[in-house]
């Protein structure tokens, strides 16, 4: 199947989430050429997400009618590259990150939307706050000028254990329901990938990044 017939059918049969919320399907595009993103955008794709910033730079003029997004670990001193270019921050995963994109969006005199980042799976190898700091450390970013916290991403640890990993999503959802009571403006939390995206809309995701089940295998994977 094409890319845009993959990403039609994935639209298609996409169901709503547990609380009966409609699902927004980010294209996770590392390492995917304009053509195919612009594919993947034709066939319904509402929203691109990098996870490099010299990639979303050369692609950024040439990729056109969908939300751009921006998924992956940001190095502090490459946020400039990406200031008023991007819709939503989804790995705000620590404080340096915070301090330097609220710096630069107040300098732009903008508001840049974000996600905050839990470490749900209190994993070494990846970024995040500790979910017990998440309420607070949300709160405190939504405080920043030039900063709006729409809502939460995580990823989940690679496990055979689907009641450990529903037991993770709900952990989230629980978070975001906290949080969402005090600032009404909050709409996603943010899991789900190829492999686990069904497992966390049925437990409360609302948006989920799909490279993979898009586009087929990674070059060079
Ligand atoms: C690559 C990536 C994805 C998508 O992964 P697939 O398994 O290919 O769907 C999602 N989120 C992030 C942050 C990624 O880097």
């Amino acid at each position: 199947m094409s890319i845009r017939d993959n990403a039609k059918e994935l639209l298609k049969e996409l169901p709503l989430n547990a609380y009966g919320e409609k699902v927004t399907v980010v294209a996770a595009v590392k390492f995917r050429t304009v053509e195919e993103i612009q594919e993947a955008i034709d066939g319904g794709i509402e929203a691109i997400g990098d996870n490099h910033v010299q990639e979303f730079k050369e692609k950024h003029d040439s990729i056109v009618g969908a939300s751009r997004q921006f998924i992956g670990h940001l190095q502090t001193n490459k946020v400039k590259y990406l200031i008023g270019k991007t819709d939503l921050y989804q790995s705000l995963d620590r404080w340096d990150l915070v301090e330097e994109l609220d710096k630069r969006s107040k300098r732009a005199g903008i508001v840049s939307n974000v996600l905050v980042q839990i470490n749900i799976g209190c994993e070494e190898s990846k970024g995040g706050f500790p979910l017990e700091e998440g309420e607070a450390a949300a709160e405190e970013i939504e405080k920043r000028e030039g900063l709006h916290v729409l809502g939460f991403m995580a990823m989940l640890p690679i496990s055979d254990d689907e009641a450990y990993l529903a037991s993770l999503v709900r952990k989230m959802r629980s978070l975001y329901d906290t949080f969402r009571k005090s600032h009404p403006d909050v709409k996603y939390l943010s899991m789900g990938m190829s492999g686990d995206w069904k497992l966390c809309i049925e437990n409360g995701s609302n948006m989920i990044r799909i490279g993979t089940a898009l586009f087929g295998k990674r070059p060079g994977y």
